[in-house]
């Protein structure tokens, strides 16, 4: 369902990716790993549009998306595409359901309709209740999760999580991605995520590993069951 194809994207002197080559499946949830500084969230940003790689391209399904204008490119999150960050992504003054919600709207869906459909996610999130809480007022595996509902609720084709867990302990974590991985089997999207974590790689159906800019399969095999 996307296809990213010899990136490659430069910082001034810095040549972070070297032709990187990625593609993901309906349905699959693929881990990309990798040393600090390797280039993980440019990749992730590149194939999600954030940035314009300065070679290479990205298909979404049919279309090559790394050709269109910025505006039009910022148009697929919140529709075609998911975006969870590390922290910080939400709207300090909105309530958590306002925040899953804005996606929609921006989408042109009424509020109200919004709004319900965004509540509709809380349960399955262990959210139930916490609707009207400003993220100041939620713990982190809680903003966390709300994140992950504003990213879902479009029932994007790809949901991209740049080290989702990252903020969190461990144990909250896993359970965080737990949910995640459960929650886009639900949509069928196909997922990426970015993490150090091993025993988050290790559930995943595939790991990519960066390295020097390039891409390649893990060495040691991550299936489950291995480890
Ligand atoms: P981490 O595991 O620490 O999150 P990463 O693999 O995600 O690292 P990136 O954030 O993609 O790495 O950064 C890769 C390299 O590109 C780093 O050397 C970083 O300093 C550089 N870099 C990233 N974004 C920019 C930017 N906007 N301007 C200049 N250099 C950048
Ligand atoms: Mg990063």
């Amino acid at each position: 369902v996307l296809r990213g194809v010899g990136l490659t994207r430069r910082f001034g002197a810095t040549t972070v990716l070297r032709g990187a080559d990625l593609a993901v499946h309906r349905g699959e949830v693929l881990a990309v790993t990798g040393p600090s500084g390797s280039g993980k969230s440019t990749l992730l940003h590149c194939l999600a549009g954030i940035l314009a790689p300065d070679e290479g391209e990205v298909w979404l399904g049919g279309d090559r998306i790394d050709a269109w204008p910025e505006a039009r490119r910022t148009a697929l999150r919140g529709a075609r595409l998911g975006f969870v960050f590390q922290f910080g992504q939400l709207l300090p003054e909105l309530p958590a359901v306002e925040n899953v919600a804005l996606p929609l709207m921006l989408r042109g869906v009424r509020r109200a309709a919004a709004v319900a459909r965004a509540g509709a996610w809380f349960p399955a999130l262990g959210l139930a209740g916490l609707e009207q809480r400003r993220p100041g007022q939620l713990s982190g595996g809680q903003e966390q999760r709300v994140a992950i509902a504003r990213a879902l609720v479009t029932e994007p084709e790809v949901v991209f999580a740049d080290e989702p867990t990252g903020a969190l302990d461990s144990e909250t974590g896993r359970r965080l991605m737990e949910l995640l991985v459960a929650l886009a089997a639900r949509t069928g999207a196909a997922l990426v995520v970015v993490t150090h974590d091993a025993d988050v790689a290790a559930r995943c159906h595939r790991t990519v590993v960066l390295r020097d800019g390039h891409t390649g399969a893990a060495r040691v095999p991550t299936t489950a069951g291995t480890r």
